[in-house]
C-alpha cells in the first residue's frame, strides 16, 4: 500500500517486491529461511526478510570476536564519539523511524517516536559514560602495595530482543555495550525484522565512516533456531535477553551451563494501588495509559488495578468512560490511542484469558471482544478489557499470569497491607504503583515492607520509565537491570589488581610462610 511504502522508503527500506538481506557482519548477506513482516494494522506483508543460516551465523560470530579485538584498544572516550554520531544520525531520523516501528509492531505514533527517542537519549548516555566508567583505588594492608579495580571491556554481547520494543531495548543494549568496548551481536524478534535493518543500516554507516569493523554492531536476523544458537556459543560472553518467561527461563539455563554471562528482562505483571486520598486527576489518566497504551503490550503494562473500597466505585466508573471513548484505529494516524495488538496469535492469548475471566464468573465492565467492522477487521483490533474477578486470590491464573494484551483485572482492598501482599504475591516483579498523598503509606510502599518490584512508583503510572534510573525487574522478571543507574557495570569484566611497588613480598592476613 502506498501508506506503507512512503514509511518505508523514508527509513531507506526498498519497496519493491524483493527480498531483503537479514544479516550484516560489515556486509549484508542473509540466504536462509525468510521470514514474512506482516503489518498488524492491514494484515498485508511488508517485505520478505532472508534470515541467517547457521553458517552466516558462525561467520558473524568469528566476525564479532576480531571486532571487539580491535574495538577494545579504541579508548573509551573515542568510543562516546562514535555513539555521539550514531545519536546524531538517529535522531535525524527519528520520526520516520518512529513511524516505521507503528507500520510494523503496531504501537502508536508518539510511542513509536518517543521509543526512538528512547534510543537517542541511551546514546547521550553512553557519551557521558566514555569518560566515567571509573574503577577504584582501594586502600591495602600491606605497606608499598595499592589494589584497583579496572573495568575492562567484556568481548561479545548477545542482544536477544522482543517484538514490543523493537528499538529501544537494542539501543539500551548498543549503548553502554559500545562504551564499554564490546562487539554487539543482535537478534531481534522475527516479526520486526524491518525495524532492526533500519537501525543497523544508520549505526553501520557511522562505523564504517569511522572506520570501525561493521561487526561491531551485527545484525543476524532469525527465528527460535538461530536464537538457540547464538545462546548456546561460547564465544558469546554475555546474553542480553528480553522476552517471555518461558523463554528467559530455557535461556538462562543454557548461558548458566556454559558459565556465560546473563541479563534477563522478562515478563511483568504489574499493579496500580489505589489509596483513598488519591489524586484521581493523576490516577485515573494513569491506569488508563498503563492499561490501555501500546495496547497493553508493554512488559510495563498495567494488568492488575487494586482499588480501596471507598473510592473504588467511582475509579471504575471514570476509567470506564475513558475506556469506551478510546480512539482506535491506524496507528499511524495521529488522533489514534489505541492501534492493533502485533500478532493474530495475541488475539486467541486475549480470547483465552477474556474466556476464562467469563467461565470464572467475572463481570466484565468494558471490552471482551474484538473490534469486526471494516476496516479494523483486517488487524488485530481488540477492545481495551477491564474485569472484575469474583477473586482476588494471587494464587488465581487469571492473577498470575502475564497476559500480553489490555487486559485490566480490577480488586478491592481494605488496607494498604493487604494491598502490597496481593501486588508482592505473584511470580513476577517488574513495575508497580502507588496513588496517595500520605506520605506514611509512600514510606511503607517504598521500604522493606513494600512492593517487591524493581520499579516502584508513586502518582506515576506502572509504565513509561526513562533512561537514567537501572530498568529490570525481580524475581521470574528475572533480576536483570538495563539503560542507566550502575547497568554499565554488567557489561565490563572487572580485574582487581593488587600491585607491590615495594621491595618485600608481605603476605595478606600477615600470613607467615618463610622458609
Ligand atoms: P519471546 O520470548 O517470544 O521472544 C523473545 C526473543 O527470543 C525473540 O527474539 C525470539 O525470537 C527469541 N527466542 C524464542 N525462542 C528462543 C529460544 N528457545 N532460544 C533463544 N531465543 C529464542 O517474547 P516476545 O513475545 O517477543 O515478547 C514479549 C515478552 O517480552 C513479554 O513477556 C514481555 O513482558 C517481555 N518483555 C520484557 C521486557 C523487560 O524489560 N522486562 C521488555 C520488553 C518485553
Amino acid at each position: 500500500s502506498s501508506r506503507a511504502s512512503s514509511v518505508l522508503s523514508s527509513v531507506d527500506i526498498p519497496t519493491a517486491d524483493q527480498e531483503l538481506s537479514g544479516v550484516y557482519d560489515g556486509s549484508w548477506k542473509g540466504s536462509g529461511d525468510v521470514l514474512k513482516s506482516i503489518c498488524p494494522t492491514t494484515g498485508e506483508v511488508l517485505a520478505r526478510v532472508k534470515s541467517a543460516t547457521p553458517e552466516e551465523l558462525r561467520d558473524a560470530l568469528a566476525k564479532s570476536r576480531d571486532a571487539y579485538r580491535y574495538f577494545r584498544t579504541v579508548p573509551a572516550p573515542r568510543r562516546g564519539e562514535i555513539l555521539r554520531q550514531i545519536r546524531y544520525a538517529l535522531s535525524n531520523k527519528r520520526d520516520e523511524l518512529g513511524a516505521l516501528v507503528s507500520l510494523e509492531m503496531g504501537k502508536i505514533r508518539t510511542e513509536g517516536i518517543g521509543e526512538v527517542q528512547e534510543f537517542v537519549d541511551i546514546c547521550d548516555y553512553g557519551v557521558g559514560l566514555s569518560r566515567m566508567m571509573n574503577g577504584r583505588v582501594v586502600s591495602s594492608e600491606r605497606p608499598g602495595h595499592s589494589i584497583v579495580e579496572v573495568p575492562n571491556p567484556l568481548g561479545v554481547v548477545a542482544v536477544l530482543s522482543a517484538f514490543n520494543f523493537p528499538v529501544a531495548v537494542y539501543g539500551w543494549n548498543l549503548a553502554l555495550s559500545l562504551a564499554a568496548g564490546n562487539a554487539t551481536l543482535w537478534k531481534p524478534s522475527p516479526s520486526t525484522p524491518l525495524c532492526s535493518i533500519a537501525v543497523t543500516k544508520i549505526v553501520s554507516r557511522v562505523l564504517e565512516e569511522n572506520g570501525i569493523p561493521g561487526a561491531v554492531a551485527s545484525l543476524v536476523i532469525g527465528g527460535k533456531d538461530v536464537g538457540e544458537a547464538v545462546v548456546e556459543d561460547k564465544g558469546i560472553d554475555m546474553v542480553s535477553f528480553t522476552g517471555s518467561e518461558a523463554v528467559g527461563r530455557a535461556v538462562g539455563k543454557v548461558v548458566q551451563s556454559r558459565f556465560g554471562k546473563v541479563l534477563l528482562e522478562l515478563g511483568g505483571n504489574n499493579a496500580a494501588v489505589i489509596m483513598p486520598d488519591a489524586d484521581m486527576s493523576l490516577a485515573v489518566p494513569a491506569v488508563f495509559f498503563g492499561a490501555v497504551g501500546t495496547a497493553g503490550q508493554r512488559c510495563t503494562s498495567t494488568r492488575r488495578l487494586y482499588l480501596h473500597r471507598d473510592i473504588a466505585s467511582e475509579f471504575l466508573a471514570k476509567l470506564e468512560k475513558l475506556y469506551r471513548s478510546v480512539r482506535v484505529g491506524d496507528p499511524l494516524a495521529k488522533e489514534t490511542l489505541l492501534g492493533p495488538l502485533h500478532t493474530q496469535n495475541a488475539i486467541s492469548i486475549y480470547h483465552d484469558a477474556v474466556g476464562y475471566l467469563r467461565d470464572a464468573g467475572a463481570e466484565i465492565i468494558a471490552g471482551g471482544e474484538r473490534y469486526d467492522a471494516p476496516p479494523l477487521d483486517q488487524g488485530n483490533f481488540v477492545k481495551p478489557t477491564i474485569a472484575l474477578p469474583k477473586s482476588a486470590d494471587p494464587k488465581d491464573r487469571i492473577w498470575r499470569t502475564e497476559t500480553f494484551a489490555p487486559v485490566l483485572c480490577a480488586a478491592v482492598f481494605e488496607d494498604v497491607e493487604q494491598a502490597i501482599e496481593w501486588n508482592n504475591a505473584v511470580p513476577q516483579g517488574l513495575s508497580s504503583t502507588l496513588f496517595t498523598r500520605d506520605l506514611r503509606t509512600v514510606g511503607k510502599w517504598i521500604g522493606p515492607e513494600g512492593s517487591d518490584a524493581g520499579i516502584v512508583n508513586v502518582n506515576v503510572g506502572t509504565s513509561g520509565a526513562e533512561i537514567g534510573a537501572a530498568f529490570g525487574g525481580n524475581k521470574s522478571t528475572g533480576w536483570g537491570r538495563e539503560s542507566g543507574g550502575d547497568a554499565w557495570k554488567q557489561y565490563v569484566r572487572w580485574s582487581a589488581c593488587t600491585i607491590n611497588f615495594s621491595d618485600k613480598a608481605p603476605l595478606a592476613q600477615g600470613v607467615d610462610f618463610s622458609a
